[in-house]
């Protein structure tokens, strides 16, 4: 059991709020027509951490011309090296909430000290929670030679916030069969699981004539876009469901009399429900199409699968994990992530990735904020995770 003096917890800290002072808002716009890393500023805290690495003793650091930072610790003397596995956290900030300016605020509450914004930005606890905990772990080492470790790989990436963190991971740098994210939230919470994903789009194709004389001619492919969504059943959407439901979130849609399209989001936790809500997709277009005498296309394509599959075939990987959590005194939960992480991108490459909270809350906007005393309790899992 690893032992967090204030002196570490202080040095956390520290290491934060450097962290978080640092600009790094992605850009998924530019992220998705193909730039990598999708804002220049990401390479500010890149070199930052690169430089770090290096005085923690790391070895093969550098940073991609992507933007991953890279490095790996050498297993202590002695250590066995067989099961090195890669720790992860992303250097980006989500753009719906500004990064810029960010003045931390501490306030002492109960013996724990809460770190939040002035209200003008976020925090970028998120992830730069799981990676100040990530480099303090290294820290640990450095500072207490006496406790062995095994080999373990570090990468922080970017844009992870764009959904395009994992286009570029060095795979040919990584070595590990396995991996953690650390870039989850409340205390305690381990995450095995995460939605399949699928993008659905619709086309529909009408009769364009002109209104006045439109009677028994006219076929409107905007009206039957709008009748397709009317369609699509209420009670599973984004904004009613929770848990392990699944749903249908309509996303887009445009048109005129002739052309009209909608793009639908599909998840769902199943791969047979998934399958099933791209089926109900295809019935309701044929449905709508026959309906109003016009045509319809359907095109699925494949997001982003749900990671406990891939986890199934490596139960240590959790095993090991869990056995952290409570070596730290903390009974692991599992809630499914809504939505999908790096960790499972990852997962489908092969490398098993579950993710480890941060102590960090309400992400993504002007209240995020963070709790030392769970932030420690997340570098303590770390410490017991890569000690041997
Ligand atoms: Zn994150």
């Amino acid at each position: 059991m690893a032992f967090i003096s204030d002196g570490q917890k202080n040095a956390l800290l520290e290491r934060f709020l450097r962290y978080v002072q640092i600009w790094t808002t992605s850009d998924s716009s530019r992220a998705d027509s193909g730039f990598q890393p999708s804002t220049e500023r990401q390479f500010d805290l890149a070199r930052l951490l690169k430089e770090e690495l290096e005085q923690l003793g790391l070895s093969d650091v550098q940073i991609t011309e992507k933007c991953y930072v890279y490095g790996r610790l050498q297993a202590s003397d002695g250590a066995n090296v067989s099961d090195s596995f890669c720790l992860l956290a992303h250097m980006d900030t989500v753009e719906e909430c500004s990064g810029q300016n960010v003045k931390p605020v501490l306030t002492q509450k109960d013996g724990d000290t809460i770190i939040s914004t002035d209200g003008s930005t976020l925090l970028g606890a998120d992830d730069k929670a799981g990676i100040a905990e990530i480099m303090q772990t290294l820290a640990f080492f450095k500072e207490n030679p006496q406790i062995k470790h095994g080999e373990i790989e570090i990468c922080f990436s970017p844009d992870e916030e764009t959904g395009h963190g994992m286009d570029n991971v060095p795979l040919n740098l990584i070595k590990s069969k396995q991996a953690y994210t650390v870039d989850g939230g409340n205390l305690g919470e381990l995450e095995t699981e995460c939605f399949n994903a699928c993008k659905s789009e619709i086309k529909f194709t009408g009769i364009s004539t002109h209104t006045g004389s439109a009677r028994g001619k006219m076929v409107n492919a905007t009206v039957m876009a709008a009748n397709f969504i009317a369609s699509l059943p209420r009670h599973e959407a984004p904004e009613t469901t929770c848990g392990f439901e699944g749903f249908f979130a309509p996303m887009e849609i445009s048109g005129t009399i002739e052309k009209a399209e909608v793009t639908v989001f599909l998840r769902d936790f199943s791969t047979e429900g998934m399958e099933n809500r791209k089926a109900l997709i295809e019935k309701l277009a044929q449905t709508t199409a026959l309906i109003f005498g016009g045509k319809t296309e359907v095109k699925h394509t494949f997001q982003y699968a749900n990671m406990k599959n891939g986890l199934e075939n490596s139960p240590q990987t959790v095993q090991k994990l869990v056995n952290a959590y409570k070596s730290a005194g903390i009974e692991p939960i599992f809630p499914p992530i809504r939505g999908g992480t790096d960790g499972s991108q990852l997962t489908e490459m092969g490398i098993p990735t579950p993710n480890i909270f941060t102590g960090g809350h309400d992400f993504h906007s002007r209240s995020e904020w963070a709790s030392l005393n769970e932030m420690s309790k997340a570098l303590e899992v770390l410490i017991n995770l890569c000690s041997i």
